[in-house]
């Protein structure tokens, strides 16, 4: 039986005009051994016949035959397999990887061979019989014709396949090169079987075995020329070898994709560029739309910090100074606030640090804490007295507040000048900025709150003496101060220092500081007025003004000016009576929720303070809406960005998409073309990576930089690249299968025609 048989072989070109017949009837037997020249006129169906024979092309009639395998049934990946196995093509326009070296594309028509050194040297041996050992290192473009032909050569010798078929070689070629061309194609040829088209049949007359005359798509004559070499067909390859492990495939998927990617350097700069913005835009499109994340986040309606246990009484009452330090007691708490419902909101405040650069003060909006741990201080350490903060700042606060040395020492609070202790920076932008006071500081923080919000108790100062009537005035404005003592009082403003100048200092005078409270808490409904009242004499009217910064700052004369502890001992003393909250403090998170539980059971409502509530139901509607739609700005940024991508990255690739037709023509496993696809994209994206990388290393450097850039997690970070790495992969997908879907002849031909 003959090596490769055609019975009937018909094949018919449908356009939408109609339909040519490419070849009919064919009926032709070939063996190993054998020379075979087709002639014929132009259009008569040379190169289809050529294409069948190849399996690039696909046939509608008869039967192929090969070894006995008739391939009828073969697929796709079949006729891939049976292009791998026996045939290497020798085009009239050359089809070389022109990107590649010489070396390069016989390099990689030995592919199999796994170790680097022997396919080296097994590349070398092969361009030195086609006499191209001086263009080694040249790249296919700047061939010319006859030398691409014999890298050609060289490439169907590596390949070592028993058919070449040769489709007017020397179409394109000068009659001296086309001389050599022939001799060279005849002379590695054989033990093979060799088809060659040619509209000259006198360059193959002294080498042929056999001549074909093909006619209007029928072969018009069969006529043997000379006795062809008997060869018998070597053993079938190995079943096992044929079918290459995946390890291979990846393996010379890799080496290709390398390939790939070196060849075409402007265009790899280009596809990573691409892909560098791709990253980056994610990057800033999430830093801009972060605010989506709050979608997610609870809206606390306490504070919530780790140990605190909320507690009012069922029955609504006030819970007294006694009875809260007998829950102290009791549940093993380590100390208890007790807060006006109001107060909670005392939490989350803003702070000015003032003084800065050129007077720029900075605002910080700062939730007011206690007793918290931040670790390590950047700047200075924790506080230690009532008048002493450490604010817990983003990193972007870096410039305004201090690097080394705060540059202010100061940061205000309703006027109310606290000493920065210490200061701790932080990265995550999505962390709230904190001020750490201590208990004590917490408490008159608190009070300062209370005393200056709009339910603030009106004050009243009196003044009496023996020569004159009660004098009072109403106080619009005080100042607290941390460096008064506690039982004394400084009246500023001019009309007292008249009536004391007018007192003298040889006559009593009292003054009575009453602060008046109505808790108009409408959850309570309770209207009735707490009082506060304090009488001072004259000794205790200081005449020397305490530093008050502040005042110097903003005000011009403030009524009064009285001490931190006093400023407590008011809010305290008009809110005793209506403290229907407290907060219990326990040592760690677990012990709260126990001793929650317990203080449920024993008529209290206790909660964490992680117990959420939504506030308001339009409100919450209003933020789930605004978060809704800021996060489905994010995802049409997103899409945008991937649309842009993909469509910028597919024309770049439609680049390569002539050398990849050029590679399935040489029979290299579609497996390892599209892993080596995979592998070029991938080989792209790192650059990507890398800058990502550097932007990220950079916020840490750069404090400015980091508003802009928000800092993020690491998995925020794994999410970028995933992304990057899904959308790279889609777009080589799409690439591969609109490459794949070609037969390998349309895409040679698209090649061609870029
Ligand atoms: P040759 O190589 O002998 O010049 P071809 O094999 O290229 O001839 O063409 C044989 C016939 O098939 C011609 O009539 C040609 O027009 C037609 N043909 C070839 N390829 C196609 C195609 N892709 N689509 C439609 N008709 C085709
Ligand atoms: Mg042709």
């Amino acid at each position: 039986m003959a090596f490769l048989t055609l019975k009937d072989i018909g094949k018919i070109y449908y356009s939408g005009s109609g339909a040519a017949v490419g070849i009919r009837g064919v009926n032709l037997a070939f063996d190993l051994g054998e020379v075979v020249a087709i002639t014929g006129k132009s259009g008569s169906g040379k190169s289809t016949l050529l294409n069948v024979i190849s399996g690039m092309d696909s046939y509608e009639e008869g039967e192929l035959i090969i070894e006995g395998e008739n391939t009828s049934h073969f697929g796709q990946r079949e006729w891939e397999t049976y292009r791998k196995e026996y045939v290497s093509f020798v085009f009239q326009d050359y089809n070389i990887i022109d990107s590649f070296t010489v070396l390069e594309n016989v390099e990689l028509a030995l592919m199999n061979i796994e170790d680097k050194t022997e396919r080296r040297s097994r590349a070398l041996e092969l361009i030195d019989r086609v006499g191209l050992l001086s263009h080694l290192h040249h790249k296919g473009s700047r061939l010319s014709g006859g030398q691409k032909q014999r890298t050609v050569i060289a490439r169907a010798l590596a390949k070592d396949s028993p058919i070449i078929l040769a489709d007017e070689p020397t179409g394109n070629l000068d009659s001296k090169t086309s001389k050599e061309i022939i001799e060279l194609l005849c002379e590695v040829s054989r033990d093979k079987l060799l088809i060659i088209v040619t509209h000259d049949f006198s360059e193959l007359e002294e080498r042929a075995t056999r001549h074909i005359r093909i006619f209007d798509g029928a072969v018009e004559s069969d006529r043997e020329i000379r006795e062809a070499k008997k060869v018998s067909p070597t053993a079938k390859k190995e079943e096992a070898e044929k079918s290459a492990s995946h390890k291979k495939t990846l393996k010379n998927g890799i080496l290709l994709g390398r390939s790939i990617f070196k060849a075409k350097p402007k265009l790899s700069v280009f596809l990573s560029l691409l892909m560098i913005i791709g990253a980056l835009g994610i990057f800033m499109l999430s830093t801009m739309c972060g605010g989506a994340a709050s979608l997610f986040e609870p809206n606390y309606m306490f504070t919530p910090l780790d140990g605190r246990v909320i507690v009012t009484k069922r029955s609504g009452e006030v819970i007294s100074a006694e009875e809260a330090s007998a829950l102290v007691e009791n549940y093993g708490a380590t100390d208890a606030l007790r807060f006006d419902t109001l107060l909670d909101s005392a939490y989350d405040s803003s702070l000015y640090i003032a003084g800065t650069q050129d007077y720029n003060d900075v605002y910080v909006n700062a939730q007011f804490t206690f007793g918290e741990d931040f670790g390590e201080c950047s700047i200075g350490r924790y506080p230690e007295t009532a008048d002493e903060v450490l604010l817990y700042l983003p990193i972007s606060y870096k410039n305004d507040v201090g690097k080394d040395k705060l540059i202010s020492d100061e940061v205000f609070y309703n006027e109310m000048p606290f000493k920065i202790s210490g200061v701790k920076y932080y990265y995550d932008n999505n962390v709230t900025p904190k001020c750490l006071f201590t208990d004590e500081g917490f408490r008159t923080a608190t009070a300062l709150y209370f005393l200056t919000t709009s339910s603030r108790p009106s004050i009243t100062v009196s003044v009496s003496g023996e020569n004159f009537a009660e004098y009072s005035i109403q106080l619009s404005s005080f100042t607290p101060s941390f460096n008064i003592e506690s039982d004394k009082i400084y009246l500023d403003s001019e009309k007292f220092s008249s009536i004391i100048s007018q007192v003298g200092a040889d006559y009593s005078v009292s003054v009575s500081l009453s602060a008046t409270y109505y808790n108009y808490n409408y959850y309570y409904g309770d209207s009735t007025p707490k009082v506060f009242t304090k009488n001072f004499s004259r000794s205790d009217i200081t005449d020397t003004k305490p530093s008050v910064s502040s005042i110097d700052r903003n005000q011009e004369s403030f009524g009064l000016i009285l001490s931190d502890e006093l400023l407590c001992e008011i809010a305290e003393s008009v809110l005793d009576k209506s403290y229907k909250q407290i907060s219990l403090f326990f040592e760690s998170q677990r012990e709260a929720e126990t001793a929650a539980e317990k203080l449920s059971e024993n008529g209290y409502i206790a909660v964490s303070s992680y117990t959420t509530y939504e506030p308001d139901p339009l409100e919450t509607i209003g933020n789930a809406l605004l978060s809704l739609g800021v996060f489905f700005a994010w995802f049409i940024g997103i899409v945008f960005l991937a649309f842009f991508l993909s469509l910028c990255s597919s024309r770049v690739l439609g680049a390569f998409n002539g050398d990849m037709a050029v590679m399935r023509s040489m029979g290299i496993p579609v497996a390892v073309i599209k892993v080596g696809m995979y592998v070029r994209m991938l080989l792209s994206l790192i650059p990507s990576f890398i800058a990502v990388g550097i932007v990220a290393a950079l916020i840490f450097v750069s404090p400015a930089l980091n508003g802009f850039f928000v800092y993020m997690y690491a998995w925020q970070y794994a999410l970028i690249f995933v992304g990057m790495i899904i959308l790279t992969v889609r777009i080589t997908h799409k690439q591969i299968k609109s490459l794949f879907s070609e037969s390998v002849k349309k895409s040679l031909r698209g090649g061609e025609a870029k």
